[in-house]
């Protein structure tokens, strides 16, 4: 007889562990609460404009990851995008990562590479050895400055914290460069899907076998109906909050139109406080083969995410890390359950890793169920 898999949530994670199962022939029903699949890479035409639109904010992608990038050009066409992104503090325009344009620019000097990394590394505060937070991680390695101009305010925007209370994993997403190079990406591949996301995400979905149920809730009650649940909603939810909520930043997006090329490239960062929002994404940017004669861009707001928001990026501070031990540990004593991606393990993650990710949960649960025929 055929198992039957409940997945919970049809984001990537979900779609990946779908697909994957759904061809080693078990039967696998998807509950997706919203009434898309993609989760919040979904993406779709304005309906105004006709510009692919990013629904949920920016999702470039781009990985090293020879598996994940593999698996997602099976099932759509990638076309080459580079993301450069611009700054703007105290009224003037800089491109970002920081580079040796920015330096320059910034410090109103002709620096060669050299030049730049002795300067940088004379403004850096040698006193901090292991930098711990993000505020210690700039200092330390671009000085107060740069760090006040690019990254303070912004990351307080982004957080609602101060950057001291911030892990400096979050900085170290963003690379420091002594040439000229823009890619706000390190990663060997980078590329958009040509039809947008969630039209991957269908193709990753359509092997027989699988269904899914949009604006579907799962109840956790009803696990014991399937031979295995994949959970890829909030692990406190799950648990029904027991260990009280876990705290994400949620965002909001002020939509406006225009006609022509509005702001000129895709996403421009707004570094210091003459604007509440983070970012404006000017979405054609983001599909360059596309024409069109009118545009549509988002402005965003970051702000604490309430219990009926759309939860977008977890809050790991020491505080909500013991309490997310609490769940891992709820989580551990739970059978026949694997809590998967951003949500369902309450990580800051990128496509290509929650990707990756259900590959390898995927191939594990496909080890052990192939073993148990052998015992
Ligand atoms: N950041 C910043 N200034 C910028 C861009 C980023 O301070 O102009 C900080 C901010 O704290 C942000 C983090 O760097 O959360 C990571 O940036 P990234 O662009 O990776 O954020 P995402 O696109 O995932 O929101």
């Amino acid at each position: 007889m055929k198992k039957n898999i409940a997945i919970v949530g049809a984001g990537f994670s979900g779609a990946v562990i779908a697909n994957q199962l759904a061809h080693a022939g078990y039967n696998v029903e998807i509950f997706e609460a919203r009434d898309h699949i993609a989760g919040n890479c979904h993406s779709e035409r304005d309906s105004e404009t006709g510009v692919m639109v990013h629904v949920y904010g920016p999702h470039i992608f781009h990985t090293d990851n020879e598996r994940a990038w593999e698996f997602v050009n099976r099932f759509a066409e990638f076309k080459p995008y580079v993301n450069r992104v611009k700054a703007i503090t105290d009224n003037r325009v800089f491109t970002l990562p920081i580079n040796l344009l920015t330096i320059n620019q910034f410090f109103g000097k002709t620096f060669r590479p050299a030049e730049a990394q002795a300067f940088i590394q004379s403004l850096g505060d040698k006193t901090i050895e292991n930098p711990q937070t993000f505020e210690e991680q700039a200092l330390r390695f671009v000085g107060r400055e740069l760090y006040e101009a690019f990254f303070k305010t912004y990351t307080m925007k982004q957080w609602g914290l101060h950057p001291s209370e911030l892990p400096a994993s979050i900085l170290k997403r963003l690379p420091v460069r002594f040439n000229y190079d823009d890619n706000y990406f390190n990663h060997k591949y980078q590329g958009m899907p040509a039809d947008g996301y969630t039209a991957l995400v269908e193709n990753v979905l359509k092997v027989p076998g699988i269904t899914v149920h949009l604006g579907t809730r799962f109840d956790p009650a009803s696990k014991t109906d399937y031979d295995h649940v994949f959970y890829s909603g909030p692990i406190d939810a799950w648990f029904k909050h027991v260990e009280g909520r876990l705290p994400y930043r949620t965002l909001d997006f002020e939509v406006f139109r225009d006609t022509g090329d509005y702001q000129g490239n895709a996403v421009i960062n707004y570094c210091d406080d003459a604007k509440p929002y983070t970012r404006i994404t000017e979405h054609k940017h983001f599909s360059p083969w596309e024409q069109h004669d009118r545009t549509v861009c988002y402005m965003e707001y970051s702000r604490q995410c309430e219990e009926n928001d759309t939860p977008y990026y977890p809050i790991r501070q020491a505080r909500e890390k013991a309490q997310l031990e609490k769940y891992v540990n709820l989580a551990r004593n739970e059978t026949n359950v694997t809590f998967v991606g951003r949500l369902g393990t309450y990580r800051y993650l990128d496509m290509d890793v929650t990707i990756h990710e259900a590959l390898l949960t995927s191939d594990k649960f496909l080890e052990a169920a192939r073993e148990k025929v052998r015992m």
